[in-house]
């Protein structure tokens, strides 16, 4: 079961208990025990999905709850509360420190996406302004050196490894050695993973670490495994101080559950996800976000405060109830281009819609972007007052419009098509949160 699938299963089965006249009992019970088939379905471990269920029912106790509480609610939160904490080990991973050599261990099963993950992380950190730098001590699997070779060169990041020496130990050893000498304050050694979790490949993680050190070891598990999950991790967590887990692969057909049961069995948070096998598809993982958009919500927590930080008062009914109404239209787009050009305080709230203004405005390219939202300005400035407030694709991309469009902006019908392709996106983006109950401040049980 995919994750939007998990998220549509939970969502679908806390609005069942809320359309019930009565919540008693029986419609609690019924709720909790769809929201268990779906955590189940989706490789949650059995007794993870149990625990939830007690802890559910020791908050709600409906007995005790007076009348005029707002049952729904509670429910509601409770849900939302559990499924963060069952992502929450208490504690956070170890951050690495600037000025000194931090070492970091990758370590997990062969096919994971070990040592690609090991070149995201490195990349992620060396686009703050750190000095990081790749140690390949899997002499297990052939084409192993030469992949994070490739890699590393791709990113402009010094490595380190060996075609001829077997000894992944001593590679480690020389490799971290050699880049504290260099200075580096992120050190990542990528070590061998097998098909199996078996006696050799731990022997030789305990080796590894016990030269090099780290100071952090993070589990690397793909997101697909299913029910194995747990195990896995904990058979990894046995063997070596596993902090953290990256959890990789998550723009596939990935069964959610695996991150749940590997933060339960490593005792350890997950800190990023994996999203795509390029170097820069790799997000920072946050619990909050990550459950309300399981839940098919967004982050509607940092979204909604967001809001009321940075829009004047008097805007904000407008703003909510666009949003809300989920038209877009040419003219919002405009507003919204309007916004993102003068850095205004809408476009921080429209960056925290996820995927509305990230496309459209990647993290170093800005200059490029500015200048692609100003040619679409142009030529949106071309279209009749009808054109801009339509919400009907159809009317938009009639041939006649775009050459006339085109040839009123001075620019090709390429370009215009490609401005209408770029509005049919956002206003995708736009309609999923239609209808949405957006919650007052500081109301977060109505998410
Ligand atoms: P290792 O054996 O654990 O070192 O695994 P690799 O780093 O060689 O990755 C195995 C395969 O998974 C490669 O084809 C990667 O491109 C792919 N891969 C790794 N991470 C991701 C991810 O987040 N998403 C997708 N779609 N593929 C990934």
């Amino acid at each position: 079961m995919v994750l939007a699938e998990l998220g549509g299963r939970i969502s679908r089965a806390l609005q069942q208990m809320s359309n019930a006249t009565v919540i008693d009992e029986d419609v609690l019970k019924e709720c909790l025990n769809e929201i268990s088939r779906a955590l189940f379905s989706a490789d949650v471990q059995f007794k993870m999905v149990q625990n939830m269920q007690a802890n559910i029912k020791k908050i709600v106790n409906l007995e005790e709850l007076a009348a005029g509480h707002n049952k729904r609610r509670i429910i509601q939160e409770a849900v939302f509360n559990e499924l963060c904490a069952m992502l929450d080990p208490g504690k956070p991973a170890f951050t690495p420190k600037k000025g000194k050599p931090n070492v970091i261990m990758f370590v997990g099963l062969q096919g994971s996406g070990k040592t690609t993950t090991c070149t995201k992380y490195a990349y992620h950190y060396q686009k703050k302004g750190w000095k990081p730098a790749l140690v390949c001590a899997d002499t297990f699997r052939a084409g192993a050196f030469d992949q994070l070779k490739q890699n590393a060169t791709k990113a402009k990041i010094p490595f380190y490894g060996s075609y001829t020496e077997t000894d992944p130990v001593k590679i480690a050893q020389e490799g971290v050695d050699t880049f504290k000498k260099e200075n580096c304050d992120l050190i990542i050694v990528d070590t061998s993973g097998r098909h199996k979790q078996e006696a050799a490949l731990f022997e030789e993680m305990r080796q590894v670490a016990e030269v090099t050190q780290p100071d952090l070891v993070i589990f690397v598990m793909d997101s697909s495994i299913g029910q194995a999950a747990f195990d896995q991790a904990q058979a990894f967590k046995q063997s070596a101080a596993v902090g953290a887990v990256i959890i990789t692969k998550m723009d596939g057909h990935a069964k959610g559950g695996g991150a749940l049961s590997a933060v339960a069995a490593t005792k350890s948070p997950v800190i990023f996800i994996g999203t795509g096998e390029h170097m820069d598809e790799f997000e920072v993982f946050e619990t909050k976000p990550f459950v309300s958009r399981l839940l098919g919500r967004g982050d509607w927590s940092g979204f909604v405060d967001k809001i009321h930080e940075v829009v004047p008062m008097d805007q904000q009914p407008e703003l909510l109830q666009k949003l809300t109404e989920g038209n877009f239209t040419l003219r919002i787009m405009y507003e919204q281009f309007q916004n993102i050009q003068n850095m205004g305080p809408l476009s921080q709230v429209m960056s925290m819609i996820p995927g509305f203004s990230s496309e459209l405005m990647p993290q170093g390219r800005e200059k490029e972007s500015q200048a692609k939202i100003k040619k679409f300005m142009t030529m949106m400035d071309s279209m009749t007052d009808k054109e801009l407030d339509s919400t009907n694709p159809k009317l938009i991309t009639e041939t006649s419009r775009i050459n006339r469009v085109a040839r009123g902006s001075g620019r090709s019908i390429m370009e215009v098509k490609e401005m209408l392709e770029e509005f049919k996106r956002l206003a995708k983006i736009w309609s999923k949160m239609k209808g949405l109950k957006i919650p007052k401040k500081g109301d977060m049980s109505a998410m």
